[in-house]
């Protein structure tokens, strides 16, 4: 196909507004592409090579303004061409504004003057993108230079767009998506999966033109292709244990995700935006060389960690991620250790359809979950309760991580969906000062330290209980909430003690219910220390109102 005859409908798209009559042209260009279908696709959303690729043409805007600059004649220079983007802001509209075309019979370039096909434009940008060392930027304004001095003003539009990756014709992944499935008359889900699986939308459609949804279902994860990473939504454990039953509960890493693609040979690392960040993480690459005997897709978490293999804040990984030069120095300065939480291909199987109990088994097989090591398989629980679940989230604080992940344990792994399957914690939007008017002894080694608190809201006439919290609460809080409490016990039955109230804690909660049990009338769903109001007395304290107003927004 023409350069030309892209540019047109390219013009065709970006004038229309509806975006089933967007959809439509994009159908028809796709239907009618033949052999250039995969580079079309990739143009029509700006793109010179597939997503998944870590490929870039490395062309800055000023390189870009230089080339049209050079294209358009003596009299005008990169800083011209700068001063019109600034007047008009769009630099399609203002490569379209020059007479580029008039400088080929100057003989400035030796590439040829027929007009430019598509496969040429994608051809010299491939070059382009090739030219690395001394010299490249030289050889790149020449390239782009031989091509813009060949574009008529609407080619220089879209070719201007194209190198600089805003295309901006209304033409989003989505429409690219419909297009495919309209235009080959498969099915979008089937065109969906495929393109999960592969990222990249230039094979997705040809597949789709040469098989229809056949081709597309055998379209499967390579090993060494990244895949968009599942993402979390957040919720509340009352949610996932309405929704199914049972949770499956993981520390929440506070880190980078990345995607550990090992062939059985060679080790890919690819960062949540799919970027390649294998030289940045040497040791990462090393430790699953070691550790990992057979071809594996890891999805995981890699935390910075201290002297002690204790977790540091998460800016000190990013850092780690973005160093291009002096790794080795960057290492020395930042340890890293890599939770793998997911297993999407295990030796030959892709388990992106299995469920993920059966994922975290192979995980396990795969890396065992040695946490002492620079690499291990995250832990996964199973709770049928919000108490269970908040045990694991204290020891996960208490480790100096941020928390918990919530999944569905049945669920399988889609790849760019923010899904219901994982959620995270929505973090406590209101919390309560409440006052502790009992309490519990424990049992066992803990039967000379208070353990559960009861909590209580000031009424209209003394106090009224809201329930007991029990979690978020270390051994060491718990010596010293039992020093604090034990002189205001006013009476003691069994191992059950009433306290005077004299003590205030603040208290997150997920959700407030109705009680009748309670002589407030609510008790708070998954209740949870956050720490003495030592600035607070009693009469400080909320009260019922607040509770009933709480409840009232509640209910919205
Ligand atoms: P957020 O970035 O707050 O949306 O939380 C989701 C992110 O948490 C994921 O993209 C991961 O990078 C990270 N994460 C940490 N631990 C886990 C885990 N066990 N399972 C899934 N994601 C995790």
């Amino acid at each position: 196909m023409e350069f030309a005859e892209f540019a047109a409908v390219a013009a065709d798209i970006e004038s229309a507004s509806a975006d089933t009559a967007i959809c439509e042209r994009v159908a028809d260009l796709l239907g009618d592409a033949g052999e250039d279908l995969p580079t079309l696709v990739r143009f029509l959303l700006g793109r010179v090579f597939p997503a998944h690729e870590s490929r870039t043409l490395d062309v800055g805007p000023q390189l870009c303004y230089s080339a049209i600059a050079r294209a358009a004649g003596p009299n005008v220079s990169a800083d011209d061409v700068e001063a019109k983007l600034a007047e008009i802001g769009e630099i399609g509209a203002v490569a379209a504004s020059y007479d580029l075309g008039g400088q080929q019979g100057l003989g400035a370039f030796a590439g040829g003057t027929d007009s430019l096909t598509v496969s040429e434009v994608e051809r010299r940008l491939h070059d382009l993108a090739a030219a690395e060392g001394e010299g490249s930027q030289e050889t790149k304004l020449e390239t782009l230079f031989g091509l813009f001095s060949r574009t008529d003003p609407r080619e220089a539009r879209y070719l201007a767009r194209l190198v600089l990756s805003e295309m901006r014709i209304g033409v989003g992944e989505g429409t690219v998506r419909d297009a495919i499935a309209a235009a080959f008359d498969v099915p979008l889900a089937e065109v969906e999966r495929a393109l999960q699986v592969s990222n990249d939308y230039g094979l997705v459609a040809q597949r789709a033109a040469e098989g229809g949804a056949e081709a597309l279902g055998e379209i499967a994860l390579q090993v060494g292709r990244p895949v968009q990473a599942m993402l979390a939504q957040t919720g509340t454990v009352g949610e996932a244990i309405d929704e199914w039953g049972r949770v499956a509960v993981e520390w929440k890493y506070d880190g980078a995700r990345v995607q550990v693609h090992y062939d059985g040979e060679t080790v890919g690392l690819y960062s949540r935006n799919m970027e390649d960040v294998t030289d940045a993480l040497p040791e990462v690459v090393a430790t699953v060389e070691q550790r990992v005997a057979v071809p594996a897709i890891l999805d995981g978490e890699v935390v910075a960690i201290d002297e002690d293999g204790n977790p540091r804040p998460f800016q000190q990984v990013l850092r780690r991620f973005r160093r291009k030069h002096d790794v080795a120095q960057a290492r020395e300065e930042v340890s890293l250790r890599l939770h793998a939480f997911d297993c999407l291909h295990a030796d030959g199987d892709d388990l992106l359809d299995v469920a993920l109990t059966d994922r975290h088994d192979r995980l396990v097989e795969v890396l065992d979950s040695d946490t002492t090591s620079d690499a291990t398989a995250s832990e996964l629980w199973l709770c049928e309760d919000a108490d269970s679940v908040a045990a694991i989230e204290g020891d996960a604080l208490e480790a100096g991580h941020e928390g918990v992940m919530l999944k569905n344990p049945d669920s399988v792994y889609t790849p760019g969906k923010r899904g219901k399957n994982w959620l995270k914690r929505k973090p406590d939007v209101e919390t309560l000062d409440l006052v502790v008017t009992g309490a519990e002894w424990g049992e066992g080694r803990r039967a000379n330290l208070l353990g559960t608190f009861e909590l209580s809201v000031r009424g209209e006439d003394g106090y009224a209980t809201v329930g007991n919290v029990a979690t978020g609460i270390t051994d060491e809080q718990l010596e010293e909430l039992t020093e604090l409490i034990e002189p205001h016990i006013r009476a003691e039955e069994g191992t059950a003690v009433e306290v005077d109230p004299a003590v205030v804690f603040e208290v997150g909660y997920e959700e407030i219910q109705s009680s009748p049990s309670t002589s407030s009338g609510y008790a708070l769903r998954f209740p949870r220390f956050l720490g003495i109001r030592e600035d607070k007395d009693p009469a400080d304290a909320d009260s019922q109102s607040r509770l009933d107003r709480l409840v009232a927004d509640q209910r919205g």
